[in-house]
């Protein structure tokens, strides 16, 4: 972070501003606004600036700045054309432990001003850290198209409530919840548009209501790795959970859309020597929803396929917390589309069937080529499993021939693919980073033309080791 941004309480902090033209009196108006005392330092100061000074509303201190104005002083601020004199007050400024802007030259800065939208007391600040003003005031008017006029009077209605509500719901968890469904709710727009009473009844209302709070449960599907294939519906639910309890699989760039202050948990089964049972993520589940939070179960890919989403939705059922199951995309269907292999084909494969390496039934294979009948299996979860998946797939008599990509990483930058064939795959499985995925069937060929993200991936990093999923996934 080039600056740190920092909302400074000014009431009746001394400011000092050297300069008496149009950039000083620019200053001054703006910093008015704080309630600071403002003097001033300048051999003439221009007309407003007087007005100000006759008021008594700043002070006009000295026509000639000596190091001894700066007692006493919070900020130092220098709008003037001399730039010996520029210099000399922000050294001396900076000797004396004091923030200084000198005006123009943010080398001599050690603050800068923000570009301010003030809708008191909601007041937001932005920068490019100088770089760019006119992205940042593209920035500023999508902000204020989307903060309405009145909505202080939203923060001062709240300003009013919040200890009561704080002493009334006694939980930290239960008020935050309340407000969000306050401000979630019709009362906003009551308020915005001056309905005062009718947007009182609604706040009753919702304290009446809020007092039998539940919470509830999401199970959510995170495709399977790139942040992009997330679901605008997986998006907003992750957005406002209180809880994340989420799987190895998860990257980290899906979790930190999460609320800066939810809760994050891994329970993934093999996480950093950590056993989950399927009985305590359930367990966990019920317990954080019960206190009436909303809880996120995020799972990579698809909750329903491979995911044990089904366990997990049994036992939330039984519990009658209110549950909702947002799809992701399944490992299968996103590496399909990353590696250009169809899953179905009308010449080449007439359905796909997915497996689990450890656990199938090995006539499953006989799908792959029988008479005029040819299907794509995917095979999820192989690298333990490999040798002997090959070599059910040769005891079936399946030919040779038949292609089988291996994919590790899918949909990563760091996705690799290899091409092989039934009897050599396993040498591959045993040398690339989990997650791995196998697709089998003639499609596979498509990848040699079809093929485009590898091509794409122009930050793809050839460091041995290096895995995107490395940190959270273990197998
Ligand atoms: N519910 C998940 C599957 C979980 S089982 C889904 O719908 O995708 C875990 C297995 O999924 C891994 O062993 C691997 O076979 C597969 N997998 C998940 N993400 C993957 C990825 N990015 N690349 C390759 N395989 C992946």
């Amino acid at each position: 972070m080039e600056y740190f941004p920092l909302f400074l309480n000014l009431k009746k902090k001394r400011i000092l501003i050297i300069g008496g033209g149009e950039v000083a009196k620019r200053k001054v108006f703006l910093l008015l606004r704080s309630g600071a005392l403002i003097q001033i330092i300048a051999k003439n100061i221009c007309m407003d600036l007087n007005k100000l000074v006759l008021q008594k509303k700043i002070e006009w201190i000295s026509t000639i700045f000596h190091e001894k104005h700066l007692k006493k002083v919070f900020l130092v601020i220098s709008a003037t054309n001399d730039k010996v004199l520029n210099s000399k007050i922000s050294n001396l400024s900076t000797k004396n432990f004091l923030f200084v802007n000198i005006v123009d030259d943010k080398s001599k800065c050690s603050f800068i001003f923000p570009s301010i939208i003030d809708r008191n007391p909601v007041i937001i600040s932005l920068t490019s850290s100088g770089y760019s003003p006119v992205l940042l005031k593209l920035i500023r008017e999508k902000i204020e198209s989307i903060i309405p006029f009145q909505i202080g009077k939203v923060v001062n209605f709240a300003k009013k409530w919040r200890e009561k509500i704080k002493f009334y719901f006694k939980k930290t968890y239960l008020v935050r919840i309340f407000w969000e469904k306050v401000f979630n709710s019709i009362f906003l727009n009551q308020i915005l548009i001056g309905q005062q009473e009718r947007a009182f009844i609604t706040f009753k209302d919702i304290i009446k209501k809020s007092k039998c709070q539940t919470g509830e449960i999401f199970i959510v599907g995170s495709g399977p790795g790139d942040p992009g294939l997330l679901t605008l519906r997986a998006l907003q639910v992750i957005q406002q959970a209180d809880i994340v309890l989420y799987d190895s699989l998860v990257g980290y760039q899906v979790l930190e859309l999460a609320r800066r202050d939810s809760k994050k948990f891994c329970v993934g089964k093999r996480y950093l020597g950590k056993n989950f049972s399927q009985k305590k993520i359930n367990d966990l589940l019920i317990k954080f929803a019960s206190k009436g939070n909303k809880v996120v179960r995020l799972k990579g890919g698809d909750p329903f396929i491979f995911g044990r989403g089904g366990e997990e939705l049994e036992k939330i059922v039984s519990s009658k917390i209110p549950f909702q199951i947002i799809p992701g995309i399944t490992a299968a269907v996103g590496i399909a589309a990353y590696t250009g292999i169809p899953l179905t084909h009308r010449k080449f494969s007439k359905g796909v069937i997915f497996i689990h390496g450890n656990d199938y039934d090995r006539n499953i294979f006989s799908f792959l080529k029988s008479k005029n009948i040819a299907y794509t299996i995917v095979i999820y979860m192989v690298k333990m499993n490999a040798l002997n998946i090959s070599n059910d797939l040769i005891k079936k008599k399946i030919s040779l021939d038949i292609p089988v990509a291996i994919i590790s990483q899918g949909t990563t930058s760091y996705q690799t693919v290899k091409i092989s064939c039934i009897k050599n795959f396993p040498d591959f499985c045993s040398s690339i980073h989990t997650p791995i995925l196998l697709i089998v069937g003639d499609v596979v060929n498509f990848y040699r033309k079809c093929n485009w993200f590898n091509l794409n991936m122009s930050n793809k990093i050839f460091k041995k080791n290096n895995s995107y999923f490395s940190l959270f996934y273990r197998s």
